[in-house]
């Protein structure tokens, strides 16, 4: 089965919460609406790193994001990366959860996300449940973006396979 990088887009990739954005984010302008413009921060280094992740690992990359399939428009290509499958959710109870268990299936999975401890028996169910499997939810602070010991995290996780 083929390892699953989920990847959560507010947090992770854009580091909402940063006073000071570390020098390597560069501002975007996204339009939201007729004439709204949303400002996020994305390093363009992450496409490079995450891409390696997945190809040293065997991984697929995969958006898990409220940003659904405007990641695909909106950030992959500002950061390199190609067109991903995005796991959709459906105004679900139990938050991200049953979205993703659904997606993954039996398959081992990293997921980068901010928002871990929001529904956080729903998140205790969903590690147990794959507790047979590799399932690494590493939090990343979204005053800092996924680093370079998140990414080390993640190989840690996968070198263990299942
Ligand atoms: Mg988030």
């Amino acid at each position: 089965m083929r390892p699953l990088v989920l990847l959560d887009v507010d947090g992770p990739l854009n580091p909402w919460a940063a006073k000071h954005k570390p020098p390597n984010y560069r501002p975007f302008d996204i339009k939201v609406g007729w004439w709204r413009k949303l400002r996020i921060w994305l390093d363009p280094g992450h496409g490079d790193q995450l891409r390696r992740l997945a190809d040293d690992t065997g991984a697929e990359l995969a958006w898990a994001t409220s940003w659904l399939h405007r990641a695909n428009t909106e950030i992959g290509p500002r950061l390199g990366l190609p067109a991903l499958k995005v796991v959709e959710f459906h105004d679900e109870r139990g938050w991200k959860y049953p979205a993703v268990a659904r997606y993954a299936y039996e398959r081992p999975l990293v997921w980068f996300d901010d928002d871990f401890a929001l529904h956080a028996a729903r998140r205790d169910e969903f590690v147990h449940k794959r507790r047979h499997l590799t399932t690494a939810l590493v939090h990343v602070d979204p005053g800092t973006g996924i680093t370079a010991e998140h990414l080390s995290e993640a190989r840690e996780a996968f070198s263990g396979n299942p």
